[in-house]
Formats: C-alpha cells, structure tokens, sequence
C-alpha cells in the first residue's frame, strides 16, 4: 500500500505545479486517507512539492505514525489553523491552495491572520477528488468485496419483511448485519420505505407497518476496509398489479440501458440519457425525478455525476452506481441500483443480487 499512496502523492503534486501551486491544504479526512492511510478525524494535511505533513494533536501522534510511514508529522498545540498559517509561512512557497467547499470562512480567516501579508491563499476544488475517480487495481478489489458485502445483507434481510414489521426495524436489522459480517459501518443511513413511502427518494425509516400488496424499496452499503457499496432493490409483497408489473419492467430496462451506455470515452451525461430515454416510452419520465447515478469510492458520493448534460467522459478507473427510479405519489417508488466499474474494454457490475422483480 505505500508504493500506492507514494504514487498518489506525486500525481497531487504535478498536479499543483500545473496550477502553479507551491502547496495545497487538505482538510478532507477521506483525502487524508487517499494520500497518506491516515485515519484520524482531527488535524491537516499540507501538500507541497517538498513533501508531505501532517499537522494533528496528541490524541492522534501514536496513530498517525503508525498508519503514515515516512511522513512528516507536526505536534499541533493550541489553535489548528493559527499553527497551520505559521507553518505555511515558515515553509517554503507563497501560493497556497485550498479547497473552497470544504474550508470555512473562520478557518481562512484564523490562517490568514497567522500567515501574515506573504501568502496568497487560492480556491482550487477538487484536486484530490480528480485524483480519486481514478481507482487502482488494489482500491476496485475493496470495492468488489464491499458490494458483494452489500448484495449478502439484503439477501439477509428479505426474511424480514413480513406484513406488521416496523420500516426501522428492518434498517436496523440490516446495519447489524452489515457490521456482524465486517463493514466498519453503513455508508449512509439505511433506506426502508414501505408502500407511499418509497415515492420519497430520501425516506428515513419510520414506525410504518408493511402491509400486504405494497412495494418495498430498500437503499443500502457498507464501509468495507474504507470503500463504500450502494445498492438499491424493490420488492413486493404479494403479487403485483399490471400496472407496479409494467413500471418495474421500465426502470429494469432503463438501468440496463444506462449500464449498457458506460463505457470509456462516453459522457456522463449519455449514460444519464440512456435511462431517460427508456422512461420516457414509457411516459414514466416525469416519474424520474433525480440523476441517474454518481461517483463511489472512500465516500459514497463522488465525482463524477452521472446527471443530465454532465460532459465528464467516463475513464478506466471509474466507479459509478446506476440507479434509475419512479416515484409516484400516494402509491410508491420503484428504484434498481448497481455499482459499475469502467474498464478499457468492458464494464464490470460490481452488485451481485438478483433484479427481476421479487414477489414475497
Ligand atoms: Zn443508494
Ligand atoms: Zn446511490
């Protein structure tokens, strides 16, 4: 692993030389884990074309000396950011930058004043991140098991739904089972939405009941070894109608026809267009009312957007979900997700669970 984050390290810094940076501040803990293995929640990093350091206080000294071989690693004392501007000042270069959408105005405000006049702070987003859509081969294998880990925790919990269960206990059965099998955790807060519920895209689990003749819709990953799964399936309980029949078949076919777009080269945005497309003959379009999909790694929403007009074209490395889905008031919601990995020369689905309709 430290040939990897060593690699990772250098392309930052070429990185920052094109942006004529002498050196880049790091707030993001998953980007402190990217470049250095670092998994500690308080301190910074400071990239510089020296090297690299690690500023942390003495909860974190034995750990990130421990975890970050070879790094430089700064004893914070007092105010983070006032010691970070006086060790940007003491270091060599004078353009610093940092990431506008993760520090605070405060934050500027306290590196500024330690810094003093010599420093000219720039706003640079997502230079890491750049870095990050491009997985290795050693981060897709922990996504491979992630997912995997993922498709075995549904499996699990499809005993469960019974009519009379409560929506929160079925998301906490399945958070226990994802941490009983290994996850350090969800990577997001479980969805269960029973019946009308799953017409909110974002439902939190509640107190609900299922009933007999309603769909299910669960949303659920875990945090394995860093790496994060996302997947979505609907089932139902009892036999469906026609109608809940006619509109499944649709978002199947619009998620095979968004994971049949991917592919090297081709824009984010056709790929969102793929599944609309398919939506769209079936007058269920207006239905679809988020992207298609997003970015997936150490967090569970990346770049790229997989979202209508995006221009990003898809490169080796990539991993994505695809995850088309109707919502309809009153009644339900229909959502099918599966993490895909874009390769030279094929697409790979890293979701092993069955997408035909389940009938309970
Ligand atoms: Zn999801
Ligand atoms: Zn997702």
């Amino acid at each position: 692993m430290k040939t990897a984050f060593h690699q990772r390290r250098r392309a930052l810094v070429a990185r920052l030389r094109e942006s004529q940076l002498d050196s880049l501040l790091i707030t993001s803990h998953a980007n402190w884990y990217y470049l250095t293995g670092f998994t500690g929640d308080a301190g910074a990093l400071v990239a510089s074309r020296r090297g690299i350091t690690l500023i942390t206080d003495g909860r974190f000294t034995v750990q990130a000396r421990e975890e970050t071989p070879g790094i430089e690693i700064v004893l914070q004392k007092g105010s983070l950011f006032e010691l970070v501007g006086q060790f940007l000042k003491k270091s060599a270069g004078k353009r610093v930058g940092f990431d506008p959408t993760q520090l605070t105005v405060a934050q500027l405000q306290s590196l500024r004043k330690a810094g003093g006049g010599g420093l000219s702070y720039t706003p640079i987003t997502g230079a890491v991140e750049a870095l990050r859509m491009r997985k290795d081969a050693s981060e897709l294998a922990q996504m491979r098991r992630a997912a995997i880990l993922a498709g075995e925790v549904f499996s699990a919990a499809l005993p469960l739904l019974k009519p009379g269960i409560r929506e929160f206990e079925v998301g906490a059965e399945i958070e226990y089972q994802m941490r009983k099998r290994g996850a350090s955790g969800p990577a997001f807060e479980t969805i269960v939405a029973f019946g009308e519920r799953g017409a909110l895209p974002h439902a939190r689990p509640t107190a609900k009941r299922l009933r007999k003749n309603e769909l299910v819709v669960l949303d659920l990953g875990v945090i394995l070894g860093h790496y994060c799964s996302d997947m979505t399936r609907t089932v139902h309980v009892g036999r469906a109608s026609e109608r809940i029949r006619t509109w499944y078949r649709a978002v199947l076919e619009a998620q095979r026809a968004a994971i049949a777009a991917v592919k090297s080269g081709v824009s984010c945005g056709t790929v969102d267009a793929a599944a609309r497309q398919v939506l769209a003959g079936y007058h269920l379009d207006n239905l679809f009312v988020h992207s298609t999909g997003h970015g997936l790694g150490l967090e569970v929403h990346e770049d790229p957007r997989v979202a209508r007009g995006q221009t990003k074209l898809l490169e080796p490395g990539n991993v994505i979900t695809i995850e088309p889905g109707i919502y309809a008031e009153g009644i339900g919601g229909i959502r099918i997700e599966d993490d895909v990995v874009v390769h030279a020369d094929r697409t790979e689905v890293l979701t092993r669970a069955p997408r035909d309709l389940i009938e309970l």
